[in-house]
């Protein structure tokens, strides 16, 4: 993974005053430095200071110090901005956190392949306004995904001729290593959740789906084909529960106002980082998390797959044995 050998700017690095003191942490640093000069790799480096008998949290921080002031890079891309330095450290620090970095492994090194993991994924965004897929096409370029695609629908129906370029751009998803579908709508429409559902799941690609309707955000479920219930399966289960009532509430909400801003896309944006990178459990995997901004509860509910559904299922009935079915 790391190619290219690191050499220190200008052949020296200068030791910060308040480190000078501490006797340990000034001799890392230049004797880190010192081995910063083009002949070794960033593992290399890494190892000798070990051998030299440095802590290896404390290495771990030098050469997090040192790093921004050397010549070559084992950034696998360069990133493009402060900012995606600091999630690199974070994906690290939260890899570090969870058990999953290895003693021998630089933190930064951990946060770098899951942001290149985040960098080649590709993401196709459905929804009926421009403002919506435009916010989610943002916070995706924001966070580092460079291949992101909007499709919205202005008036909101999705026939016949709308349906190919979801399954276009489904089929097209097939080829990356991590993809993920975004659906986002307001008021939750069926007919667009329905189109990308299929595809999602014909395809396998996994898809999530967003829907604002007023002060009230409805994420997920995340469907992973094969693995979760798919928003098929949900929807089933969710209008068997609603009372005559509430079903035309839903009706009516369909025309009622929306506030001038997204709600919640954060949320799919931090579910969306942890499928691509694989650095933590999404909190809409095969579930539903309700958000209501006026009252201030978040709810979160578990989407049980439909055994039959017609969409994810098996449709095939189970063999009937005779002798079960005899008095
Ligand atoms: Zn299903």
């Amino acid at each position: 993974m790391t190619s290219g050998k690191p050499r220190i700017k200008g052949g020296s690095h200068r030791i910060p005053e308040g480190i000078s003191n501490n006797e340990s942490a000034g001799n890392l640093l230049v004797a880190a430095s010192q081995l910063l000069d083009g002949s070794n790799s960033w593992e290399q480096i890494w190892g000798k200071l070990l051998l030299a008998g440095f802590d290896p949290h404390a290495i771990n921080s030098a050469l997090l110090e040192l790093q921004p002031d050397c010549e070559i890079s084992y950034r696998m891309s360069p990133p493009s901005s402060p900012a995606i330095e600091q999630q690199i450290l974070l994906f690290g620090q939260v890899s570090a956190h969870e058990g999953s970095v290895a003693a021998s492994e630089l933190l930064v090194m951990v946060g770098q392949k899951l942001q290149a993991s985040l960098s080649s994924s590709e993401v196709a965004v459905f929804g009926e306004s421009r403002e919506i897929t435009t916010e989610f096409h943002r916070r995706l370029e924001q966070v580092g995904v460079v291949k992101t695609q909007t499709h919205y629908s202005a008036n909101g129906s999705y026939g016949e001729v709308e349906q190919h370029p979801i399954e276009a751009f489904a089929h097209q998803l097939m080829g990356a290593k991590s993809s993920l579908m975004i659906c986002a709508t307001s008021g939750g429409n069926r007919q667009l959740s329905k189109i990308v559902n299929r595809a999602a799941i014909a395809h396998g690609i996994p898809a999530i789906y967003y829907h604002a309707q007023g002060l009230q955000v409805q994420l997920g479920p995340l469907v992973i084909p094969k693995q979760t219930a798919c928003y098929e399966c949900y929807k089933i289960r969710r209008d068997a529960t609603l009372a005559a009532w509430e079903r035309s509430l839903l009706g009516w909400a369909r025309e009622g106002g929306q506030l001038a801003s997204t709600l919640g896309t954060d949320w799919v944006l931090v579910d969306a980082i942890k499928h691509l990178t694989g650095f933590g459990e999404p909190v809409c995997r095969g579930r539903v998390l309700f958000i209501d901004y006026y009252a201030g509860l978040p709810e979160v509910h578990t989407v049980l797959r439909l055994p039959r559904c017609t969409v994810c299922g098996n449709p095939r009935r189970p063999a009937v044995r005779l002798w079960d079915e005899s008095p």
